[in-house]
């Protein structure tokens, strides 16, 4: 039996640029209805696997190392595996694969996992390299993350997110700065993920191939670029006492902070997911998408995801949240 090789899209972005939001809605169109997905995150409890499964029929989680680095060997594997399941029909057959890394993936090693793995090189094939970047912040970002420059320029299509936050003076400034990095890639647009999938193929070339990392080099391959802290919530907290508190972190720590998720038991509300990301102004709060009572839900607490090396004053802030939740 001759079997094609599978495209695989590679969905990358910095913390907090909106890609799982866009991924969700792509899953739930025509196109990519028979797709497979990979969902890369830091720390031991999923979060964005949580947001996605259902909409899918088939979601694999690749937790606690990102693929750029010390989760490389893990994804190839991963990925050799996916392919086998779907050859001896152990897992629905899926026409598509879509890989969505960790905020602070480099994509160029996975790239050049593709193209050299023998198994992978043979079974898949690169589909395209989709970035968001969260337009609101994108250019400070540009400025000082080099996992973000490194986004841009491996991509063949840039998503602009939170359009409706970004003004249009900061916007051609962006665009500028874009076309430096990456004047091969197609822009698009979206404000509350209104960016289809089908969109999406239509800008994506037809036989993509891997751009190389044109300016920076990638980040050391097998060395950690981000820390994932988990503080489990064992009780019910006020909403307002839960925000003051992220909120004085945050004013005080919020150079080593990258990003805040999870899921927390409300006193008022109940069960809700959290969400902060770099730009926004506070912490979100929204009604968990899966309800209490439902055996695979994830338990209540806190992921940050904070720079390497981690200052002490905020390690020990995190700690004294810890203890004080643990009670
Ligand atoms: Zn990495």
């Amino acid at each position: 039996m001759v079997t094609r090789p599978i495209p695989v899209y590679l969905l990358t972005g910095y913390l907090g640029s909106g890609k799982t939001s866009l991924l969700n809605r792509w899953l739930q169109e025509p196109v990519w209805a028979q797709a497979a997905v990979v969902v890369n995150e830091f720390g031991q409890v999923g979060f964005d696997q949580q947001v996605i499964s259902g909409a899918v029929q088939s979601a694999q989680l690749l937790q606690g190392a990102c693929v750029c680095c010390e989760g490389l060997p893990a994804l190839s594997e991963m990925l050799a595996d996916v392919f086998w399941a779907r050859l001896h029909r152990q897992v629905p057959r899926f026409e598509q694969l879509i890989i969505e890394t960790t905020g602070l993936a480099d994509p160029h090693p996975v790239l050049e996992a593709l193209r050299t793995d023998p198994l992978l090189s043979k079974r898949y094939r690169l589909g395209g390299v989709i970035t968001t970047l969260n337009a609101s912040v994108g250019l400070d970002l540009l400025t000082t993350s080099r996992q973000a420059q490194a986004q841009v320029q491996a991509a063949h299509v840039v998503v602009l997110t939170k359009m409706d936050l970004v003004a249009d003076h900061a916007l051609s400034a962006l665009r500028q700065r874009l076309c430096q990095l990456n004047p091969l890639a197609t822009f698009a647009t979206s404000a509350h993920a209104n960016f289809s999938a089908q969109q999406l193929l239509a800008l994506l070339p037809s036989t993509p191939s891997a751009h190389p990392p044109l300016v920076n080099p990638s980040p050391v391959q097998g060395q950690p670029h981000a820390h994932s802290v988990f503080i489990p919530m064992h009780q019910a907290l006020q909403a307002p006492r839960l925000l003051a508190w992220l909120a004085l972190g945050l004013a005080q720590f919020g150079a080593d902070i990258l990003r805040i998720k999870g899921h927390v038991q409300l006193v008022d509300s109940g069960y809700s997911a959290l969400q902060w990301s770099l730009g926004d102004s506070q912490p979100e709060l929204s009604p968990a998408s899966q309800q209490p009572g439902r055996s695979d839900l994830p338990p209540a607490g806190l992921t940050f995801i904070t720079r390497a090396p981690l200052s002490a004053s905020c390690q020990a802030w995190l700690a004294q949240w810890a203890r004080a939740l643990d009670l």
